[in-house]
């Protein structure tokens, strides 16, 4: 490769000092450097690698573009890293000094592209990947990234309307109070079979309902019949329901759940909802209206997940669950880090001083299980004890409960 044009997409992360310190203070991070940038790139261009003349500039918000000739693909890198050290120096203002990081996105000609416009947009992609993986990362464009767009647009538009032709269906996963060796609850699980993807993941599918707004559609749709199914279960078994953020805080959530409630005559009692400690940072205030509504009507709630991202023992006392789930990555660790299973006795034994329950999930092993017996958790839940089921399946394992009691003693 001789000589080639490389176009880098930067995002300088300034917002969060914008909001914390004011605009004006955004402002003067910004024109730093937009300065700095300025002044490698067409200033003193042929110090940092840059071969011929440059362009920097400013696409929006906290964005920034530079295009630049270089010579090799290791040159990209190396201005990379060049521009990441620029970006991190401290900025003065009114008497502080402010850090900002940022991420990169490098796509280069003529081989990621020959236009303008393809090259700004396969940067872009590569910066919402490095974006992905934490401040200060930068990442080069790969056509995977085209695909993986690509994939998301097909299955937004095929998942409008799967409900209504029928591809949506419910799984039901059993979860088993350690001490009496029945089930408590099931777990709702959400399955897309696709007649164009086949069976996609929850774990795929549920972010791409979220980033279009079809979860709400969706969410309510998993409600209505996940209290038709657990209507006819026994009275002592309750139903679970994972509630996305978007859901938590919409205005319509009171009607939605009156209306499953309602039509399917289930006591409120036997309903909970699970939802993911990352919500309640979002929107402290509103997250807790949100959840003591929820409690009001006698449903309960359950921190999910606990353990993961910013978990602090303090959301404990600050919001109203009944139940915590600790999250599967603690009871893997169980296998071989004595550590763990210190934090989930102590997560336990916390949580029953505030008078909550606590459920382990993704027990998989008979060791796990013997381990979480000694602490004083509630519940416990995984493939070891029951994988997720059709509501059928259910419905006939919870007629005979007897063999799978078997599992647990
Ligand atoms: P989650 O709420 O943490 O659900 C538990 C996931 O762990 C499920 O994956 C379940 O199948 C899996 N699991 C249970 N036991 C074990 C085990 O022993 N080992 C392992 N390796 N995995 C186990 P699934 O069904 O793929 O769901 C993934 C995620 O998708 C869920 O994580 C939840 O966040 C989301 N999801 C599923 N259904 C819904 C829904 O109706 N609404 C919303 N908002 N999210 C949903
Ligand atoms: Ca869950
Ligand atoms: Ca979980």
């Amino acid at each position: 490769m001789s000589s080639c044009r490389s176009t880098g997409s930067i995002s300088t992360g300034s917002r969060r000092s914008m909001i914390s310190l004011g605009h004006l203070a955004g402002n003067v991070l910004l024109t730093e450097v937009a300065q700095r940038l300025q002044t490698a790139f067409v200033t003193d261009g042929g110090t940092i690698g840059v071969a011929g003349d440059a362009i920097v500039a400013r696409l929006g918000g906290d964005e920034f573009a530079v295009v630049c000739a270089i010579g090799a693909r290791d040159d990209a890198r190396t201005i990379a890293d060049h521009i990441l050290d620029l970006v991190a120096q401290p900025v003065a203002y009114a008497g502080r000094r402010l850090t900002v990081g940022a991420s990169l996105g490098v796509a280069i000609a003529p081989i990621d592209g020959g236009d303008a416009d393809t090259l700004l947009k396969h940067a872009d992609l590569a910066l919402y990947r490095a974006k992905e993986s934490g401040r200060g990362a930068f990442c080069f464009y790969e056509p995977v990234m085209d695909e993986k767009i690509e994939r998301t647009r097909a299955l937004t538009s095929d998942l409008h309307g799967a409900i209504a032709r029928g591809e949506l269906w419910l799984a039901f996963q059993p979860i088993f109070d350690l001490a009496t060796h029945r089930i408590l609850s099931c777990e709702t699980l959400l399955r897309w079979d696709s007649p164009c993807h086949g069976s996609v993941s929850p774990a795929e599918f549920i972010p791409i309902a979220e980033q279009s707004g079809l979860i709400v559609e969706i969410g309510a749709w998993v409600l209505r019949e996940a209290c038709r199914h657990a209507r006819d279960w026994p009275d002592t078994v309750r139903v679970a329901v994972n509630l996305s953020p978007i859901q938590l805080l919409s205005p319509g959530l009171a009607k939605v759940l009156k209306d499953a409630l309602d039509a399917s005559g289930l006591a409120p009692g036997r309903l909970d909802l699970e939802v993911t400690e990352s919500v309640l940072l979002d929107d402290i205030d509103a997250s807790l209206a949100a959840l003591s509504a929820i409690n009001r009507m006698a449903v309960g709630t359950t921190l999910d997940d606990f353990g993961t991202g910013y978990s602090s023992l303090g959301y404990l006392t600050k919001f109203p669950f009944q139940t915590l789930k600790i999250d599967r990555s603690f009871i893997t660790a169980l296998d071989d880090n004595p550590a763990s299973m210190a934090i989930i006795q102590t997560v336990v034994d916390l949580a029953a001083t505030l008078g909550m329950q606590t459920v382990a999930e993704g027990i998989e092993t008979p060791t796990q299980l013997a381990q979480l017996r000694r602490t004083r958790c509630t519940a416990v839940q995984g493939f070891l004890l029951a994988r997720p089921m059709s509501a059928s399946q259910v419905a006939n394992l919870l007629a005979d409960e007897t063999p799978r009691m078997r599992a647990l003693s």
